[in-house]
Formats: structure tokens, sequence, C-alpha cells
């Protein structure tokens, strides 16, 4: 039920490892830093609001770069009391001094250990007051763990008109994998004998359950499509779940190509990669804006990708020679000139996980 998810969920951030994962990752680390620290005109002298600040290097950055007022809460007991140690070690946390007998105000960065749901419980806060609202919130495939929809409540709740998103936009990326991509390759030689027959096996296993794990740029072997855009801004809280259609287009450039047979121009598509992009755009990072991309092409991250494996891989025509316009997929032994997928992502009932499903569909 919800309350068991939920405390699963935020016992599961209760463990230092994570967040070290989280801290170590350097395309992450770099976005958020650039986003808070680069763009003065948005943080100096804001209100902003850290939803899950975890160790609260967040807010820290944001306390760094002159905001007024940094609200970081974190759902976790354990991290809201190690963010608040954090906070007070590094000299930010918010309070009263009065060593030298006058009382004046310290610090900026608040701690409140809650739901950010309730976070008016906790301490005294005006709906519509809060200038900048900032949180890392992705998941596995950007929606695991469906932590959005908290971001949203406190965009809706707690953000002021015209407030701005740190980030402000998130995308879906898709594109279809070579056998390169699949274990394939290393279990038809392992020291010089073939073992395919498990290879074919875990191909097979994976088709029935998305699997996180990373697929280098050059195992793509199709253009890559955007699934979804999410503009954060404007976007409604049931908009989280959604079908969309794309079409891949083979793109055979340059790895995959070798492994290509030259006469019938064909080469094989296993399945679809799908990652994704936040963006902290010019509408809020006028001086500086950045983007966090978890792409094949991108230095790794600690999500990886997502990676939908087809049940059969399906051949696709090489380039888009004319000779090919007109092939259907796959099935008159002809290569398809593109593939049509229809790619949905909803929120699993009842806990965090998501449901994704795809289809083929014809040319
Ligand atoms: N901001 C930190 C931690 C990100 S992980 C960093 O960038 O390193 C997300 C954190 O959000 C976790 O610590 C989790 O416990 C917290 N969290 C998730 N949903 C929350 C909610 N609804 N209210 C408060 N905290 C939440």
């Amino acid at each position: 039920d919800v309350k068991n998810a939920n405390e699963d969920y935020f016992g599961s951030y209760s463990s230092f490892g994570i967040h070290k994962e989280m801290l170590s990752d350097k395309v992450r680390m770099d976005a958020y830093r650039q986003a808070i620290l680069d763009n003065p005109s948005l943080i100096s002298g804001a209100v902003v609001m850290d939803v899950g600040c975890g160790t609260g290097i967040l807010s820290l950055f944001a306390a760094q770069a002159g905001a007024s007022r940094v609200i970081a809460v974190e759902a976790s007991e354990k991290m809201a009391a190690v963010a608040t140690e954090i906070a007070r070690e590094n000299g930010l946390l918010r309070g009263k001094s009065s060593s030298d007998g006058t009382s004046k105000c310290i610090g900026l960065v608040e701690v409140v250990q809650c739901m950010v749901e309730e976070v008016d419980k906790k301490i005294r806060i005006e709906p519509h007051t809060v200038d900048v609202l900032l949180s890392e919130w992705m998941g596995y495939c950007l929606l695991y763990e469906s932590m959005l929809s908290s971001v949203l409540f406190a965009r809706d709740r707690w953000l002021r008109p015209g407030g701005a998103m740190l980030p402000d936009t998130a995308t879906i990326f898709a594109a279809g994998f070579g056998k390169g991509g699949t274990s394939l390759p290393f279990w038809e030689n392992v020291y010089g004998f073939n073992m395919s027959c498990i290879g074919k096996e875990l191909v097979g296993d994976a088709a029935r359950i998305p699997i996180v794990d990373t697929v280098e740029g050059h195992d793509l072997v199709t253009n890559a499509a955007v699934l979804k855009t999410f503009d954060l801004v404007t976007m409604r809280p049931e908009e989280v779940d959604f079908t969309a259609s794309i079409v891949l287009e083979p793109s055979l450039s340059n790895a995959e190509s070798s492994l290509l047979d030259l006469e019938s121009k064909t080469s094989w598509c296993y399945g679809v990669v799908l990652w994704f992009e936040t963006g902290f755009t010019g509408r809020f990072c006028k001086e500086m804006p950045a983007v966090l991309s978890t792409s094949p092409h991108t230095p790794k991250t600690h999500w990886s990708q997502t990676i939908l494996t087809f049940r059969e891989p399906i051949a696709i025509a090489a380039g888009k020679s004319d000779v090919h316009r007109s092939a259907a997929i796959g099935t008159d032994g002809c290569p398809a000139t593109n593939i049509s997928l229809r790619i949905s992502i909803v929120r699993a009932s009842q806990h965090r996980s998501i449901d994704i499903s795809m289809e083929t569909s014809g040319v």
C-alpha cells in the first residue's frame, strides 16, 4: 500500500550510499551547480525551496549563490537531521546568534523535516511566496519513483506567479540499438567458444521487462526521437502518465555499419533505449542556461539508460535509399525503412514504480 511504499522509499534515502552515488555523479552535479551558481540575477536575494534536499547540497549551493532564504524540505528523518548538521557545520544554518550580546540572524538554510505536501504544518509560510523551486526529482527513465508529482504540488502551492523552476523542462528520448547494445557479442565468443545460447536466452528475458543499463552511442542504429517533453512550469499533474508515438529512422553512420550485410543493406534493431534530459533553460537561467543529459552520447550518469528489448529484432534498411522506401517492417523479407512505435509510461497504482509498455506498428 501507499504507506509501505513511502516507508520503503524514504527508507532507501536514509542510507548514505545512494547520496554518495548522487554527489559523485559529476554530470548531475555540474548541471545543478552551473544553474544555481552561474545565474546570480535569478538566485541573488531569492526565496528558494529545495524539494527533497537529501544532504542539502543544492540548498548549500543556493545559499552560496546569495539566496535570501532557503527552505530545504526533506521527508526522511535521518537525512533531514543530517542536512541540518551539515548546514550548521558549514555556517549556513538559519538561526539566531547572540554570541556578541546582540541577537542577529545568521545563515540562510532552514531544514524542514516533512513531506513537501505538508510543509505549512511545520513552518510559517504563505502560499505563492517562493521565488525559485529547486529539486532533483528525476528517477530511472525520468519518472520512476514518481517524485515529480510532489514537485508539481509544491509548485502549485508555494511558487509565486512567474516564479522559477529549476529545472524547468524535462524530455524523454528514444533510439533503436543494434546487436552491440545487447550481451550477444560477449556470449558469441568466450575465449574462442560460442556460448550464444546464453546470449539468446538473456535477450529473450530482456524482452519481458525494462532494464536499467548503459548503451554506448555507437551502438545506436536509428536517429534519436523525442518521446515526450514536459514543461514543468505549465504541465498538469495528470500529464505525468502518457502514451506517445514515434518513428525511428535508420542511421548507420558508425561502428554498427561494419556489421552490415552490404549486399542487402540491412541491419538489425534489437530494441529501444530511453533516456532523458532536464533543462535549466534561458527562460529563468538568463546568464547561463544548463542541461543535464543522460544520453548514450554523453558521459555516464547514475541513471544509466533504460533498455526495452524487442521480442524479435527488426531488420532495418541502411540509410534512406529509395530502393527501400516502400518496404514494410521485415515481414516480406524486405527491411523496414523506419520503425513506428507507441510507448506509454504510467504510474503503477498504489506504489512508486512505473509501467512501461511498447508496441510496434506498421510503417
Ligand atoms: N537534493 C538532493 C537529494 C535528491 S534525492 C541532491 O540533489 O543530492 C531526492 C530526495 O527527496 C530524497 O532524499 C527523498 O527522501 C526526498 N523526497 C522525495 N519526495 C519527497 C517529498 N514529497 N517531500 C520531501 N522530501 C521528499
